[in-house]
């Protein structure tokens, strides 16, 4: 196939090593085989990994097998997986019963649950790239590509960088779109024994879900792997205190029988997207482009699409195009993870069995905020109509055919099965 791109692609850095980076080198190694393009992937080894990031949707089914070759039950034993069907809500929303989020077609379409470091192993075993350990200063764009600044090495150009250095250290208006309508901020991870075990080294076949069970400071995330279960409680640290949410966490776990738990780690977060995600050089991809907190497990699958669209822009049009399409790209990929930010908020608006402090903020104070934070004249993209019309098409008696295609980030039918669950 002629990708009138190719020429103007012979010289590629991937910054960053978590899931976004591993996941980006691998794309770029894949597509771009020849030996004549360099990839340079280049990371901090003493800056750590986010490390979790465990529930995905089924496209990577999919792409896992294209990138690794290999198939789909070799790549679930080698991520400890289990297949995700969905994710069951349990005491969300006002009408008092749990319910389930299903990919579409139900009980056919599945994801991984996976372990997170052997995803980023698995897709280093087939990336062919010169491996750079340093740390980068800056990444900008020069004429004619990107210049990478490191802090002790000289600078470096490259035809394209993806910049995938996780979350930025602080948000700042001019950068970043607020998304706090999203309520909670910081993630306490303890890991459990497995539930499910594979049996005869054979890799466990039985539909699984992602529990997201609903708390009085937050809501509980459920993962079950092969070689441990992963528990998460995500929360308002303004709203509640650590030792508050520590000790509904250990109640929680004692009523769910895990009596014994390791401590993994405290993670605050931000809920934000970049303005800027991509500018023709440079593509911020991963927790550098977005993030929100993991109730509908949306930042692999995000950075999924950057580094598609990406990669598929810069290869299949023509070089002279480029200065056009950047801003194109820029904007449907800012419009998407807004659309996801917008989707995941919707969750917390009809509260749920819990008539807690932070329940009460989520609904009343945070959420609300939903409409200025994503006014389209901010925000430059049309996120927020498109949300609105979802929401149109909920009230409607019947759907027409061309409904079933609607999109927002996610299709009608994921509107359908948490709106009738929360009851709104
Ligand atoms: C509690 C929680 C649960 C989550 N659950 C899910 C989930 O179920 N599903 C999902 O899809 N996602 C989930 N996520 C999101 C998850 O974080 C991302 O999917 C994933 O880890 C992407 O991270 P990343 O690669 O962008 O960044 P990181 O993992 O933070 O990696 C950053 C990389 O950049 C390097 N680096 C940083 N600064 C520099 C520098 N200056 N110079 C050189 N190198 C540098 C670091 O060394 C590292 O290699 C969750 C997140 C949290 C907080």
């Amino acid at each position: 196939m002629i990708q009138p791109g190719r020429q103007s692609l012979r010289k590629i850095a991937v910054v960053g090593r978590g899931t976004a980076g591993s996941l980006a080198a691998a794309c770029v190694a894949h597509l771009h085989p020849d030996l004549d393009c360099e990839l340079h992937h280049i990371y901090d080894s003493g800056i750590p990994v986010i490390g979790v990031g465990e529930g995905s949707w089924p496209s990577l089914v999919q792409q896992l097998q294209q990138l690794t070759g290999l198939p789909q039950t070799a790549v679930q034993k080698r991520l400890h997986g289990t297949r995700k069907y969905g994710v069951t809500f349990e005491g969300w929303g006002r009408c008092d019963q749990d319910f389930t989020h299903h990919f579409t077609p139900k009980n056919r379409s599945y994801a991984y649950h996976l372990s997170a470091d052997l995803l980023a192993n698995l897709l280093h075993e087939g990336t062919r790239a010169q491996h750079i350990d340093a740390k980068v200063l800056n990444i900008t764009k020069v004429e004619d590509g990107a210049q990478v600044e490191f802090d002790n090495l000289p600078p470096e150009c490259y035809d394209l960088v993806f910049d995938a250095r996780g979350f930025p250290r602080e948000l700042d208006p001019d950068q970043h779109i607020d998304i706090s309508f999203i309520p909670t901020n910081t993630a306490i991870i303890r890991r459990c024994p497995a539930i499910l075990k594979p049996k005869q080294g054979k890799p466990v076949l039985q539909h699984t879900f992602t529990r997201a069970v609903a708390r009085p400071h937050g809501w509980i995330f459920v993962i079950p792997l092969t070689a441990h279960t992963s528990y998460g409680y995500i929360f308002n640290r303004n709203v509640s205190s650590l030792a508050e949410v520590e000790s509904d966490f250990d109640a929680f776990l004692e009523k769910d029988g895990m009596s014994e738990f390791e401590h993994r780690s405290v993670i605050p977060f931000p809920n934000f997207v970049h303005r800027h995600m991509y500018d023709g050089a440079v593509a911020r991809i991963g927790n550098a482009a977005a993030f929100m907190e993991p109730l509908e497990a949306t930042a692999i699958v995000s950075a999924q699409l950057q580094i598609g669209m990406v990669l598929h822009t810069r290869l299949n049009r023509p070089a002279e195009h480029l200065e056009r399409d950047a801003p194109v790209v820029n904007r449907f990929l800012v419009n998407n993870s807004l659309c996801y930010g917008l989707f995941v908020g919707w969750h917390y608006s009809c509260g749920s069995s819990y008539n807690s402090e932070f329940w009460h903020q989520a609904c009343e104070k945070a959420w609300p905020r939903y409409r200025k934070a994503a006014d389209p004249e901010v925000v430059n993209c049309t996120a927020l109509r498109k949300f609105d019309e979802m929401i149109g098409l909920l009230n409607q008696p019947a759907f027409r055919d061309v409904d079933w295609k609607r999109v927002c980030a996610v299709p009608l039918a994921s509107y359908i099965q948490i709106s009738r669950g929360l009851g709104c």
